[in-house]
């Protein structure tokens, strides 16, 4: 290792002090009342907002009319909104860490060799471009500890493992993440600055396939295991082969939707294994899992979440929004306020059996961009994806829009029905109107991941 190198594992070793320093408060604000996540809310968002008017000359412009000192939660709806778009475009103007700019962010990123800090003691993260579009993400020191500590709070089988300041004693249990491989996507970045220098995380690829995954994990023997929801059902049925043999206690699912069937499939295989899941965003974190494991509760000290319908207009919980505009309430080095994502989002409107007050989330449904729009007609892939759904013998899958109709893709253990499957997708596209669709079925051995390591499930005809 050079002077650089362990320049930068010393830093990291500090930043993983500086987060264990912060849990315990972020844990204690898991029992807030309503009251006092609303005190807390409208005074980070004030904060916030004094913050961008003064130091982020894009905002300033747009946020002349608004007075952060007399702003309320009711009054949110006069904060512009704005689009991942309008981020990358102004992102010079948008920042606020002094000498920042994006041309040296993207040279940075370009010569990355590993995780790395910049303009002082900020971080970036890139997101994995499935809204068609990469983003780019700056985080301040705190506000990095804040994003990761926010989403795994709740799962208190990690926080035991944490040598935290009150004299608790930390539990020696393997970790091993199966995430993105040298990038500055989220779960790269948060897996190498955030691992106990002395009982490090094993990092696994979630770019090879599982086959090369299983061997890996079998050695690792993690007790906590972190992955994509995409791998559970390999994983899972490679587990119920006696292929994959590890007993964890609690498998974490992120970075996408985790559909119930999946859920289901990890149940089966580790019975005894609490399985939790989250959703995040690169832009904020977001969420941490109900650790009931039954979905996931918003983040409500750290992000305000409002559900919104096409035209933007709120939705009640109970209902599926359109979108959702994100305000990221903690990090100042990049103000993201009112920010468009399109998931469809589905709260929960009766209060959470586990007794924590944040906003719960039923669910979030597939990503709106992911219709399929033939002419006139527009197809919900989601509904496609029920001709897969109930072929258990079928791992993984991807639907690909054709000019007529749909490709699907898939891996499988034992032999899948082809001849249901063309049928099912077929009368599903008659559902929606499209005459005499197109319905190719191939079954493969590896499907095409992005960047990222994800399996995009969807994928639409570019326009
Ligand atoms: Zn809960």
């Amino acid at each position: 290792m050079d002077r650089l190198d362990i320049a930068i594992e010393n830093m990291r070793a500090l930043h993983y002090a500086h987060f264990c320093n912060i849990m315990p408060e972020l844990v204690n604000r898991l029992s807030w009342s309503h009251k006092k996540i609303h005190e807390h809310q409208i005074a980070a968002l004030k904060s916030m907002l004094r913050h961008a008017k003064a130091q982020s000359p894009w905002h300033a412009e747009r946020l002349a009319g608004i007075d952060p000192e007399a702003i309320t939660l009711a009054d949110l709806a006069q904060i512009p909104t704005m689009t991942k778009g309008d981020l990358m475009e102004h992102w010079d103007d948008i920042v606020t860490v002094p000498g920042a700019s994006r041309s040296e962010a993207e040279a940075a990123l370009r010569n990355m060799r590993d995780q790395f800090y910049i303009w002082g003691d900020n971080t970036l993260f890139t997101s994995g471009g499935t809204g068609g579009r990469p983003g780019i993400f700056v985080y301040d020191w705190t506000s990095l500890a804040l994003n990761w500590g926010g989403m795994c709070r709740s799962m208190e089988t990690y926080i035991a493992t944490l040598p935290l300041a009150n004299g608790h004693k930390p539990r020696r249990l393997r970790l091993a993440a199966v995430g993105a491989e040298l990038s500055a996507h989220g779960s790269f970045v948060v897996g190498r600055v955030f691992s106990n220098p002395f009982n490090q995380t094993q990092m696994l690829s979630g770019w090879r396939s599982v086959e090369q995954l299983i061997p890996k994990l079998n050695a690792a023997q993690p007790d906590i295991f972190s992955c994509y929801p995409n791998l559970i059902p390999a994983l899972a049925a490679a587990a119920q082969a006696g292929d994959l043999k590890i007993t964890p206690l609690l498998i974490a699912c992120g970075g996408e939707h985790f559909p119930e069937s999946s859920q289901k499939f990890a149940k089966e295989a580790w019975p005894a294994t609490d399985i939790l899941s989250c959703w995040g965003t690169s832009e904020a974190g977001g969420t941490f899992p109900c650790p009931l494991g039954d979905g996931f509760h918003i983040s409500e000290d750290l992000v305000i979440i409002e559900p919104v319908d096409e035209t933007g207009q709120p939705v009640q919980p109970g209902e599926r929004s359109a979108g959702i505009y994100l305000t990221n309430l903690y990090n100042k080095a990049l103000p993201i306020l009112r920010y468009y994502i399109d998931d469809v989002f589905e709260l929960d409107d009766k209060p959470c059996a586990c007794g924590c007050i944040h906003k719960k989330v039923k669910q979030v449904h597939g990503r709106g961009f992911e219709k399929f729009q033939y002419r006139k007609t527009v197809v919900h892939p989601v509904t496609l994806q029920l001709a897969v759904l109930e072929q258990p013998q079928i791992l993984e899958y991807q639907i690909r829009q054709t000019p007529s109709g749909v490709h699907l893709s898939y891996r499988s253990q034992g032999n899948a029905d082809e001849g249901r499957l063309r049928c099912k997708l077929r009368e599903a596209l008659l559902s929606y109107g499209l005459g005499e669709p197109d319905v190719a079925v191939e079954r493969v051995d590896q499907l095409h991941r992005t960047t990222a390591g994800k399996l995009k499930r969807f994928v639409p005809l570019l326009a």
